[in-house]
């Protein structure tokens, strides 16, 4: 069997992205804000965290988007949701043992940076009121190159931003059509030129393959586009059409979407593309300079995978604010209610948010870490991992993978063939202990 024909074999399997283990799914109402309160209260002072901001409003809807998050013409209900957002960042800094420090920042959306330039100001005073930032800490912001002033670009400078993420999928004029996302190449080039005079020192593109009316040549067109513009990350993911999940999905017409084999053709095009622009590929969606942070870290074995996708952060516990943001500490995940109206009216009941979540167990903890290793390195030593944590080897069967070629075993360790990296998802499933019961909710795995 040829590699095409591997891949395909097994490019329609549902996968998690395993952001997280275990995944969003597997919350349950179980775990609450009194749960939150006392992971939150028994933090090391001594470990800095990472912090990361939700702001669910876009001023329009992308039919793609498989965000939490609306489209809004207004400003009141934005002013209304940061009112609240300071009042969490309260709730939640009063039951930290100690003002504690800060390794990386984020904010997401939706589009956070559809708040202005006071807004953001407002927000950065009151974090910095509470928390301190560790002189190397990355603040970085998504944003919409459609919606983003000289202005806007000065906020972020002045308020310590160091990476803004621009959402660009597509420079093909027919496929931004097709998912109601017009955004010219030249309108993202003078975003660049925004940032990069303001002084924002690091900049990523996000694009995205097996979109309606995307073909080989179109993802080609794209891709060396966006390595003219030399940012200094890119992320490439596959759309995921799960219009039973993300009602708005259903303006895209199907008919037009690519099939399993267009989209890992579409892939490997991209993929040809950035490596010939000098990027060097991390994990299985993301590519960096070859002098970036990101591909340091790789090389040293300290980069990691958490729910913001690839990091050089190293902290173990992430603090989520806003509507649906997800948290992670050692003791498990918590997520708070994804709608704003539940989550503004617990905030105001002086509630922590927390709508669901998961405390993880010993056997967890090992399936986490073997999982990380395997999406982030593309190998572990299941065993070598198990016995750090005193645990016995997660028992698997990777018989189908092994004799497909996809993955190998010396001595305890798996090592992920590089030529199918894209089917890492199909390997880290395989450790998986809760993944049965919820394979139709995740994205195909190609
Ligand atoms: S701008 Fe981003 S978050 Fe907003 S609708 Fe488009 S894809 Fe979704």
């Amino acid at each position: 069997m040829t590699r095409r024909e591997t891949l395909l074999r097994f490019a329609e399997t549902r996968t998690p992205r395993y952001t997280s283990y275990p995944t969003v799914p597997h919350f349950h109402t179980g775990v609450g804000p009194a749960d939150q309160a006392r992971w939150l209260s028994a933090l090391d002072p001594a470990e800095p965290v990472s912090l990361y901001i939700h702001i669910p409003y876009c001023r329009q809807l992308c039919w793609y988007c498989g965000c939490n998050t609306r489209a809004t013409t207004q400003d009141g209900p934005i002013i209304a949701y940061m009112e609240r957002l300071l009042a969490e960042l309260t709730l939640v800094a009063d039951r930290l043992p100690s003002r504690m420090r800060i390794s990386h920042f984020a904010m997401g959306g939706g589009t956070p940076a559809i708040l202005s330039p006071q807004q953001i100001d407002g927000l950065m005073e009151a974090v910095r009121a509470r928390f301190d930032f560790l002189p190397e800490a990355e603040l970085a912001i998504e944003i919409d190159p459609r919606h983003f002033t000289r202005a806007d670009a000065d906020g972020l400078s002045r308020n310590g931003f160091t990476r803004a993420s621009t959402g660009v999928q597509s420079f093909d004029p027919a496929v931004q059509a097709a998912i109601n996302r017009i955004q010219p190449w030249e309108l993202v080039a003078i975003t660049f030129d925004r940032l990069r005079e303001a002084g924002v020192p690091a900049i990523n593109i996000d694009l995205l393959y097996g979109l309606p009316r995307q073909n080989i040549a179109s993802a080609i067109a794209s891709a060396e586009a966006a390595a003219e513009l030399e940012p200094d990350r890119l992320a490439v993911f596959g759309y995921a059409h799960v219009p039973h999940m993300k009602a708005h999905q259903r303006l895209i017409n199907e008919a037009e979407l690519p099939g399993a084999g267009a989209r890992l053709d579409q892939a490997d095009a991209i993929e040809t593309v950035l490596t010939d622009y000098g990027y060097r590929m991390i994990g299985i969606d993301h590519y960096a300079r070859p002098w970036d942070p990101m591909a340091a870290a790789l090389n040293a074995g300290t980069l990691r995978r958490n729910l913001q996708g690839y990091t050089t952060d190293p902290a173990q516990t992430l603090i989520g604010l806003g509507a649906s943001a997800i948290g992670a500490s050692p003791q498990g995940y918590v997520q708070n209610a994804s709608d704003v109206r539940s989550w503004g009216a617990a905030v105001e009941a002086g509630i922590l948010p927390v709508a669901r979540g998961i405390a993880l167990t010993d056997d967890d903890r090992v399936r986490r870490t073997i999982i990380e290793q395997l999406m982030t390195y593309l190998t572990a030593d299941p065993a070598a991992i198990a016995r750090r944590e005193g645990m016995p080897v997660p028992e698997i069967d990777l018989q189908a993978l092994e004799t497909a070629g996809i993955l190998t075993r010396t001595g305890t360790a798996i090592r992920i063939n590089p030529a199918y990296r894209p089917l890492a998802r199909l390997a880290a499933a395989a450790f998986d202990a809760h993944l049965p019961r919820s394979t139709a909710r995740h994205s195909v795995s190609v």
